[in-house]
């Protein structure tokens, strides 16, 4: 009898231009708080959480973060190659934000090949929008967008926290009905998804060291 520490490890990245709010979106899902980031330096982030799904599968979710190199798009090959799941990030007051999606899309499908990714086009600081005076990208048109191109859409602020964890859920629930449907197969070499970790129920590793395994063999 084994009881699964996580069923399943999916790896996710977020793109999307300098400054949208990925790193305090990631902070605000994983630590369950608004932080104020201080400068980015030039690399790549790692941050990991368990969520559990409706049905009762659980998945660990790798979640990989640019620091500065989105800056001048120079992001790493590597940094693509073994995710699953993508967060197209924009911000909802930054219409340039929202302009440069496609060209993160394409970066992230061209890298992820052969594999096809899910996407999530994902509009930040909901907050900031009062009475829609600050807002340059309307959800219709995002919408639109995210229909055009079979993804998802969802607006988020990790200042109040509204559809933050929604918008990790709907990627990971897809990803997940991926593998239920056999379209996303468990692939040596790859790491965009891996099975999970099982522990064997009842065990404790201060029994073990108390009560040492008995050494008697054929
Ligand atoms: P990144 O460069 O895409 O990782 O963006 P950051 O997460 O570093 O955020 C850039 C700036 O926007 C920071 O000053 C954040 O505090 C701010 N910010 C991020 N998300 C939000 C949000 O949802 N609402 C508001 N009001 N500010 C945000
Ligand atoms: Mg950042």
């Amino acid at each position: 009898m084994v009881e699964p520490i996580f069923n399943y490890q999916f790896r996710l990245i977020l793109i999307g231009d300098s400054t949208v709010g990925k790193s305090s979106l990631l902070k605000y899902f994983t630590d369950g708080k608004f932080a104020e980031l201080s400068d980015p330096t030039v690399g790549v982030d790692f941050f990991a959480r368990l969520i559990e799904l409706k049905d009762g599968t659980k998945i660990k979710l790798q979640l990989w973060d640019t620091a500065g190199q989105e800056r001048f798009r120079s992001i790493t090959k590597s940094y693509y190659r073994n995710s699953v799941g993508v967060l197209l990030v924009y911000d909802v007051c930054n219409r340039a934000s929202f302009e440069h999606i496609p060209q993160w899309m394409m970066d992230a499908r061209r890298h992820i090949e052969p594999h096809r990714p899910v996407f999530a086009l994902v509009g930040c600081k909901l907050d900031l929008v009062t009475n829609g005076s600050r807002r340059e990208v309307s959800k219709e048109e995002a919408r639109a967008f995210a229909d055009q191109h079979g993804v998802h859409h969802i607006e988020t602020s990790a200042k109040t926290g509204i559809n933050v964890e929604e918008a990790f859920r709907i990627v990971t629930q897809e990803v997940y009905s991926r593998i239920q449907t056999g379209e996303y197969k468990l692939e040596d070499g790859w790491d965009g998804i891996k099975t999970g970790f099982y522990k064997p129920s009842g065990f404790d590793f201060n029994l073990i060291e108390a009560e040492p395994a008995e050494t008697s063999c054929c």
